[in-house]
């Protein structure tokens, strides 16, 4: 592939205090629009904090990400975070307001939106999850899957260009991992939305992945087709990976 980058990663290195080696060490990739990435490992292999700082949570150590060819700074990572959306593992680690409708329009309400905007988004998005109706429900009587669909359209009420999820399907059963999959390439291609997913679950892979990212222990050891990276058998074993 050609052209500027949606996302670029240059020799990112990440330290949390207190551990004696870096998270992330001297990672490099890129991802281009329309793209779909899985990103593999085992625990602790570093994919939630690369993922944190593709739109800024997280500041790096030494090396660089850049955003449609724009390296990420205090002054522009707003913008940064309205472009790049993450949905992380565990949505019952965020705030949950009183009401569906409420948790969704807060992003829109943060970018400083109209009220008629923020309706007609949060709309818009409840629509594209399957969540019509839902917008008076609490969130925290909702099940496992309706809360991750919930914060799916709180990030795409914010019409972000790229989106992230963190292991969207960690704890679901079978049918909501599937609708939540189903979601994930609808997105992909009627909106055109480029998608990053980490997944321990490498049966998702051949049916979501143009490509792979695998992480170990900091680094990135591979980037290739599904096809490539299982057809490796000496990364498959490093990575702790298993054929899908
Ligand atoms: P998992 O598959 O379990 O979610 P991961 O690949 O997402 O793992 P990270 O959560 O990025 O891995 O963790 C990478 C390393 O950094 C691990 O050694 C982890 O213990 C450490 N780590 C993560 N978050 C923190 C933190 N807030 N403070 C200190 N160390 C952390």
């Amino acid at each position: 592939r050609t052209g500027t980058p949606i996302l670029e990663v240059r020799d990112l290195c990440h330290r949390y205090p207190h551990l004696e080696s870096n998270a992330l060490d001297k990672i490099n990739l890129k991802v281009f629009k329309g793209e779909r990435v899985a990103v593999l490992g085992a625990n602790g292999a570093g994919k939630s904090t690369l993922f944190k700082h593709l739109n800024g949570i997280l500041r790096p150590l030494s090396g660089e990400v850049l955003v449609k060819g724009v390296k990420i700074t205090k002054k522009n990572v707003r913008m940064c975070r309205e472009a790049v959306g993450i949905v992380f593992q565990d949505p019952d680690d965020q705030v949950l307001a009183p009401s569906v409708e409420e948790d969704i329009a807060f992003g829109p309400i943060n970018m400083g939106l109209s009220r008629e905007e923020v309706e007609n988004r949060v709309k818009e998005a409840l629509e594209m999850v399957g969540l019509t109706g839902f917008e008076e429900r609490a969130p925290h009587h909702l099940s496992g899957g309706q809360k991750k669909l919930v914060a799916i359209a709180g990030i795409l009420a914010m019409r972000p260009e790229v989106i992230v999820l963190d292991e969207p399907t960690a704890g679901l059963d079978p049918l909501s991992s599937a609708r939540i999959l189903e979601l994930i390439m609808k997105m992909n291609r009627e909106l055109g939305i480029t998608m990053l997913l980490s997944t321990h679950d490498v049966d998702v892979v051949p049916y979501f992945a143009e490509r792979v990212f695998v992480l170990h222990h900091g680094r990135l050891e591979a980037d290739g087709t599904p096809e490539a990276i299982f057809n490796d058998p000496e990364l498959l074993r490093k990575a702790h990976l298993r054929l899908p």
